[in-house]
């Protein structure tokens, strides 16, 4: 149950002045639904504006907010803008322009012969200084003069920034006070505000000790629920799994263990015969060898009586590791199922009743595996495979599945900084893959401009001609982007007039069963050719694709360029990346390309990718999915994480149960950041 002093952060947003049907969508696309989220909708940058009486007291570029009487309005000859005339204070004239529809209400708000304060962005049109369709019009001082220092919020398709900033003026007059769940010390030492302050200040222009108070909090809690599922973990009782290497003695492999591999197995091996639960992490860049430690470990469970479950985050995946084990598995006499949310009728009710009776002794497949309809017989271990795609709340779900707690090995490509490797996995143990399988050839990576596009398709021929296969990225930063997924419709249109059936289309808004056609196409050399937006990022593993093209790299974080070049280079050829870069780059951008083409090596790309951001703007354009916060930044969290992480610790160990007066605070911060499943484990534990 929420503390009742959250209520009115909780009100759908519907509740407020002004959001009607319409607004909903661009807001839901923002994750705007609750107050509480308008609230925490921080600007991305904040508009200053001086108040002059002359114009030429502006320089070009400046932002101002200046009294101007309207003289002349001007309507365009042909196709042009709508020009109205005005003049300072100081018998200056200049042009306020308006394109398109924009006209329609300028004519309303500057009649000819009025005085009106107008604010806005001074250019230079010709001889003339001019104002491009001015932000703010209004009959007196008071309304554009309140806004010298202007938020900018991010916005969607249909939302304005004069409604946002009026929603969260809304959402803001519904703050409630909140009692402190910071450590009074710490508060003072980095001056931080109350929370009820710190949000508005937050809003009210560039506040650093208000924004980073906000981002301490949201470190804070999801450190705190972290500890909270560890401290749980270790007062659970798990099955201690000791494997006789059966099964494992039946397993032809076609290699030898690297040197890695067999450390992480012993490591494993280690924490599945005791009976705390396994929380390990085993982290491997891209190709170097996950899937058989995976099988490896799920071995010993299988050995020791018992059950285990692969779970992936996308069909796709859980449909390869179906194969891939399937394959590894025959001649052990190992059942394996494959169970996704697209089975339906007779062929789920024989799988459930395997899990059910035991037959089965290894399920893959999607979360589809931990719904309520699904049960085991002996379920004691789970890997989840790129585990930061799920939740940690997701994660203990499927933790409830078995009598007693599984053991959970989960796994990742994802080179993250040493830093947020604590923030998104807190105190799990971590097995690191840190060797590749010899005979991996460096991928020849190379930054290519737009322009050269026809090379590109010449090169996409040769290629192709030799047999070889090959990957087209187009950028889709967010599925739902109409943009980009026609953007990637139009490059599949163009490619198959040039090459005909070889071409496939994968990406997220395709059918599934649409998907995996297009994907099993691939892999069975039917199609040389994968147009795809980032549903391949992970896993997916075709040894014979040697080429791939990435279309406007620059978009990409490092990371997910990483992981999208991981997807050649798996065989035994050569294999070629090249990065088309738009005709302008960023110096950052620049940068980061250039170490794309130096280093393979994931985990220095993740650091050198914090460094390189390390110095940006103070509130820098954030990318989507590089980090599990919404509120801080990489830069906060490099910062202020090993504070929270301490100030967590602390907290917990006085007061394991949160239920002094801090602790009560700190519940309602679990509740705000929506970490409450750290709470139910409280009650539960
Ligand atoms: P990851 O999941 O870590 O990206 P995979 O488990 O898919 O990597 O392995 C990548 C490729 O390397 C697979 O084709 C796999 O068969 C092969 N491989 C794994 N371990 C070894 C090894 N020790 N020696 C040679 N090849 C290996
Ligand atoms: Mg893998």
């Amino acid at each position: 149950m929420r503390p009742e002093a959250l209520n009115p952060l909780f009100v759908e947003v519907e509740a407020l002045e002004g959001v009607g049907p319409k607004l909903r969508k661009p807001l839901e696309k923002l994750g705007l639904t609750r107050i509480r989220d308008l609230a925490y909708h921080l600007p991305d940058r904040f508009v200053e504006r001086r108040a002059v009486t002359s114009l030429y007291e502006a320089s070009v570029g400046e932002n101002v907010i200046v009294a101007l009487t309207v003289r002349e309005h001007r309507s365009p000859a042909g196709r042009g803008p709508f020009r109205v005339m005005a003049e300072d204070g100081a018998g200056n004239i200049c042009t306020l322009t308006y394109f398109g529809r924009a006209s329609y209400s300028a004519r309303k708000q500057l009649p000819v012969g009025e005085l009106r304060w107008v604010a806005g962005r001074i250019d230079q049109y010709g001889q003339m200084l001019q104002i491009v369709h001015p932000e703010h019009v209004s009959e007196n001082a008071s309304a554009p003069l309140g806004q010298l220092c202007e938020a900018v919020y991010p916005l969607s398709e249909g939302l304005t920034q004069g409604r946002a900033a009026a929603l969260v003026a809304q959402a803001l007059k519904a703050l409630p006070v909140l009692s402190e769940w910071i450590e009074p010390g710490l508060l003072n030492k980095m001056g931080w505000p109350a929370w009820h302050d710190a949000v508005v200040e937050a809003h009210r222009g560039v506040h650093q000790p208000a924004r980073d108070r906000l981002a301490y909090d949201e470190l804070l809690a999801n450190a705190l629920a972290l500890m909270l599922v560890r401290e749980s973990n270790r007062s659970q009782r798990g099955t201690p799994l000791a494997g006789d290497g059966s099964l494992r003695a039946r397993l032809k492999l076609p290699f030898a263990l690297t040197g890695a591999q067999a450390r992480s197995i012993a490591e494993i091996e280690g924490d599945l015969a005791q009976a705390a639960p396994m929380l390990r992490l085993l982290q491997g860049d891209v190709g170097s060898g996950k899937t058989v430690v995976a099988l490896t470990s799920m071995l010993i469970a299988v050995e020791a009586g018992a059950q285990a479950a692969l779970l992936a985050p996308t069909e796709i995946l859980a449909r390869q590791h179906y194969e891939t084990l399937s394959r590894m598995l025959q001649g052990t006499g190992v059942e394996i199922a494959l169970l996704t949310g697209r089975d339906k009728g007779k062929a789920r009710e024989a799988i459930l009743m395997g899990l059910l009776d035991g037959s089965i002794q290894i399920v893959v497949g999607t979360h589809a595996i931990f719904q309520d309809a699904v049960a085991y017989r002996n379920l004691a271990l789970v890997v989840i495979d790129e585990q930061h795609r799920f939740g940690v709340g997701q994660r203990l779900m499927l933790a409830r599945k078995g009598r007693r707690t599984p053991h959970t090995l989960a796994m990742t490509a994802t080179p993250i900084p040493r830093t947020l490797t604590l923030a998104q996995y807190g105190e799990m143990e971590v097995s690191k893959l840190d060797e590749l399988p010899p005979g991996r050839q460096a991928i020849d990576t190379r930054v290519v401009a737009v322009e050269r596009m026809d090379d590109v398709a010449a090169a996409l021929a040769r290629h192709i001609e030799t047999g070889q296969q090959a990957y087209w990225v187009c950028p889709m930063v967010n599925e739902s982007e109409t943009d980009d997924l026609a953007a990637a419709e139009a490059r599949y249109a163009a490619l198959k007039e040039r090459f005909g059936d070889a071409v496939a289309l994968v990406h997220g808004q395709l059918r599934p069963e649409a998907k995996d056609a297009a994907m099993e196409r691939f892999a069975r050399g039917e199609a040389s050719l994968l147009v795809a937006t980032t549903v391949i990022e992970v896993g997916v593993d075709v040894p014979n694709a040697t080429l791939m093209v990435i279309e406007q790299a620059e978009r990409f974080g490092l990371a997910q360029l990483h992981q999208l070049r991981g997807r050649v280079g798996r065989g035994s050829g050569k294999s070629t990346c090249l990065l088309l870069r738009g005709a302008q780059l960023s110096e950052t951008a620049r940068q980061r390309l250039a170490l794309m083409r130096e280093t393979q090596d994931g985990f220095r790309l993740a650091e050198e990718d914090l460094q390189l951001r390390g110095g940006g703007e103070l509130l820098g354009t954030r990318q989507s999915g590089d980090t599990p916060f919404r509120i801080a930044s990489l830069e906060q969290i490099t910062k202020l994480l090993p504070l929270a992480h301490d100030d967590a610790r602390l907290l917990i160990e006085r007061d394991g149960g949160l239920s002094g007066p801090r602790g009560e605070a700190a519940r309602l911060l679990l509740y705000l950041f929506e970490r409450d499943w750290g709470v139910q484990l409280l009650r539960s534990g």
